[in-house]
């Protein structure tokens, strides 16, 4: 894909209403500081459009991005972050399981994992959610460049045996530093899409 143009077009809240979209949704979660925004801005060519901040647990909605005015990219709140409360976790999950039950053109979900540590409950149960409601999860290992290319294979299997992943279940390291990975990632989208 070549990006051509790129807006944040919805911002939807707790309580706000998922827009019925025309174009087809790939969607993007993982716990706080995973890298999520890194990611989406390395894919979009843009250094800053999705936040990326020190401070986890800050981003409470879900954000489409219009790329080329024919597909979004949907940034889920991230979770798992320890200093909020129960009920607003709980909101949060409420969120997540809604979005992926009811939109109507989502076509892939992409699970974000910190290729340096094992998964967390919360990513299993995420990944559980996703195929739950139908998707294959795909997997991008973040922070690729936190490792050397000799621990790499150790670490993927660690994820691919934490979160149980059925074989051929695609991984892609990716780093927001060298851009390792984003290329591989469009390609995967491109044909997913039929782009
Ligand atoms: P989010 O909370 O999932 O959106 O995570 P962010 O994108 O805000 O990243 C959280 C922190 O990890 C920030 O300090 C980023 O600079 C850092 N980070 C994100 N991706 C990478 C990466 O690929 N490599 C390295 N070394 N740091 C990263």
């Amino acid at each position: 894909m070549i990006i051509k143009s790129v807006e944040l077009e919805t911002v939807c809240g707790i309580t706000s209403k998922l827009p019925d979209t025309d174009k087809p949704e790939v969607a993007f979660a993982g716990k706080s500081n995973v890298g999520k925004s890194s990611l989406i801005n390395g894919l979009m060519n843009r250094k800053a459009l999705a936040r990326t901040s020190a401070q986890p647990g800050k981003t409470q909605t879900i954000n489409y991005y219009n790329i080329n005015n024919c597909m979004y990219l949907v940034d889920l709140p991230g979770y798992g972050y320890a200093k909020i409360t129960l009920r607003e976790k709980e909101k949060w999950g409420k969120m997540i399981e809604n979005y992926l039950h009811a939109s109507r053109q989502l076509r892939a979900v992409f699970l974000l994992i910190d290729i340096r540590h094992e998964p967390s409950d919360n990513d299993r149960q995420m990944y559980d959610w996703i195929v739950y409601q139908g998707f294959e999860p795909i997997i991008i290992a973040t922070k690729s460049d936190k490792i050397s290319s000799r621990q790499l294979p150790n670490h993927i299997k660690m994820i691919q045996e934490g979160l149980n992943l059925k074989s051929g279940t695609p991984l892609f390291p990716y780093s927001a530093l060298t851009k390792q990975g984003k290329e591989e990632i469009w390609e995967f989208m491109d044909e997913l899409l039929g782009f």
